[in-house]
């Protein structure tokens, strides 16, 4: 499935666009999100400042004191992360998310399934099929409807 991203990368098909908007209610049909919840169990989402500011404020924390509760800064990406896994938002009784409104926008458009310009989304669908398994569907429809 990798090296069917990759030939797409190389050579990018005409219409891509198009059909992953064609094909994602087609993967919604058949993947329940709260059945899974891998992306929350496993993965961590990132924060912008906005974000920290925005969640914070909602638990009646600084951003300062909501940082070092929750999050890690990693330098090599300068990214605020989640320190552990499963997501402290994440109740895991049902998988729904405690902070669904004001989530961190990376939630909330995970897994980039149709984007504008999709092809700058390869590399990000590369590393999500382990993951995910929406994304994985996806790829699997792309890759059916294309032959690759
Ligand atoms: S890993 Fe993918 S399929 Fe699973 S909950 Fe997250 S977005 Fe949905
Ligand atoms: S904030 Fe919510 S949607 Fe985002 S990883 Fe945590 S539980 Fe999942």
């Amino acid at each position: 499935m990798r090296s069917f991203l990759n030939k797409l990368l190389k050579n990018q098909p005409r219409g891509l666009d198009k059909l992953t908007k064609a094909l994602e209610p087609k993967v919604w049909e058949e993947i329940d999100c709260l059945s899974c919840a891998n992306c929350c169990k496993t993965m961590t989402p990132t924060y912008t400042k906005a974000d920290i500011k925005r969640i914070a404020a909602h638990f009646g924390e600084t951003p300062q004191q909501f940082s070092d509760k929750w999050l890690i800064y990693e330098k090599k990406e300068k990214d605020w992360q989640n320190k552990k896994q499963p997501c402290q938002f994440l109740n895991l009784t049902d998988n729904k998310c405690s902070i669904y409104e004001i989530r961190p926008l990376d939630c909330s458009g995970f897994p980039h399934l149709p984007r504008k310009r999709m092809i700058d989304y390869m590399h990000v669908h590369k590393q999500n099929i382990e993951y995910c398994p929406a994304t994985y569907k996806l790829v699997e429809k792309m890759q059916e409807a294309l032959r690759v």
